[in-house]
């Protein structure tokens, strides 16, 4: 039998891609923002409502180089319940992160204790979406006005997510999305940084391109993490289907939640008022129930199901970080990765992934 993983990447029917990529064995045109690399952006413009929008070749980089063409110094506000890309690139980028802890209900940051950790060195906030949860936006708004503060979203998870009809996008000063194969929209490997100043853009091309401004300028000492043709290609397929994988998606979402939603001690999702979804991830909150996190994970590991503990450990429980920090500083965020499990979930998923959980988690 094969393994079922928590992600599927998805991919468009062959042909369809040949076909996008067909003219570059005439052109030659293989990366340096191409023709695919502009009707991309301005597919993704549409398709996230936005603004503008900068590719990258991952979300890793473009949020970097968001930091980097924000010009942050000293301290950042973000949370240790995430991806260890959010993190690593405050710190790469040469400033201190600052834990906050996350809320017991959609697992974004604790509005709440935002303000007491600010200090005379903070620039900014970055919040991340996690799992496509919508961060508390207004409250987030408010403080950074009020301490003039950047904010940076980490919306790998939240690709095509709508506030109020809203694109996600639009918040803050700048958001990352990730187009990882394993996310919701992929190009392989990809990125992009979205925002609302056209200033910013011209920043985020000069850092993505060796700060290069012209054929014998160099303005910025830049690095390279421009996004394909080949990606691009890819997006551009992609594009196509990602509603109906949304759609399907959903399905899948539902026909967990028939169960899950109804056993004592499994805490599943909510949904947030005003907002939809792109069903990114489904975890599960296994507190109180007859078995712990790790039996479950480990009898659906016997039945062929890979699931994840994202995020498990927390940031601040890792190597290059568990000396500098305290994991007890932020209590939530440390009993959620202790309890947390993300299902499988991606459109046309096995039946035998519903009947092997409602026998595991019964
Ligand atoms: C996937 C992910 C990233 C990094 O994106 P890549 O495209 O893999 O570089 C950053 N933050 C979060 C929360 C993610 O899930």
């Amino acid at each position: 039998m094969n393994k079922i993983n928590v992600a599927k990447a998805s991919l468009p029917p062959i042909d369809d891609y040949l076909d996008e990529i067909r003219d570059m064995w005439e052109s030659r045109w293989l990366t340096n923002m191409g023709t695919k690399h502009k009707e991309l952006e301005k597919g993704l413009v549409d398709y996230l409502q936005v603004k503008n929008i900068a590719l990258f070749t991952n979300g890793h980089l473009a949020l970097e180089s968001a930091i980097e063409a924000l010009d942050l110094s000293g301290e950042v506000i973000t949370t240790p319940f995430t991806f260890a890309s959010t993190t690593h690139a405050i710190v790469r980028q040469g400033l201190k992160a600052v834990f906050c802890d996350i809320n017991y209900e959609d697992y974004t940051i604790d509005t709440d204790l935002i303000e007491e950790l600010i200090t005379e060195e903070t620039s900014a906030i970055i919040p991340v979406h996690v799992y496509g949860n919508v961060c508390n936006l207004d409250k987030i708004e408010k403080i950074a006005k009020k301490h003039k503060l950047k904010v940076i979203y980490d919306a790998a998870h939240a690709f095509g997510v709508e506030v109020n009809g809203c694109g996600i996008g639009n918040y803050g000063d700048a958001s990352m999305f990730s187009f990882h194969a394993t996310k919701v929209f992929n190009t392989i490997e990809g990125g992009a940084v979205t925002f609302a100043d056209k200033k910013l853009g011209e920043r985020l091309n000069l850092i993505k391109n060796f700060g290069i401004s012209g054929p014998e300028t160099v303005e910025l000492v830049g690095t390279n993490a421009k996004m394909s043709e080949f990606q691009a290609a890819m997006g551009l397929c992609n594009l196509k289907y990602v509603n109906t994988d949304i759609e399907k998606r959903k399905l899948v979402k539902e026909g967990y939640d028939e169960h899950l939603a109804k056993v004592k001690g499994i805490k599943v999702l909510k949904k947030q008022e005003g907002v939809k979804s792109n069903y990114a991830y489904y975890p599960i909150l296994i507190d109180g129930y007859k078995k712990d996190r790790e039996e479950i994970y480990r009898e659906l590991q016997e039945q062929g199901i890979n699931t994840r503990k994202y995020f498990s450990p927390l940031i601040t429980k890792m190597n290059p970080y568990k000396d500098i920090y305290d994991y007890k500083l932020t209590p939530v965020a440390s009993h959620v990765a202790d309890r947390i499990l993300c299902l499988p979930i991606y459109p046309d998923i096995e039946d035998y992934v519903f009947t092997t959980i409602r026998e595991v988690i019964s």
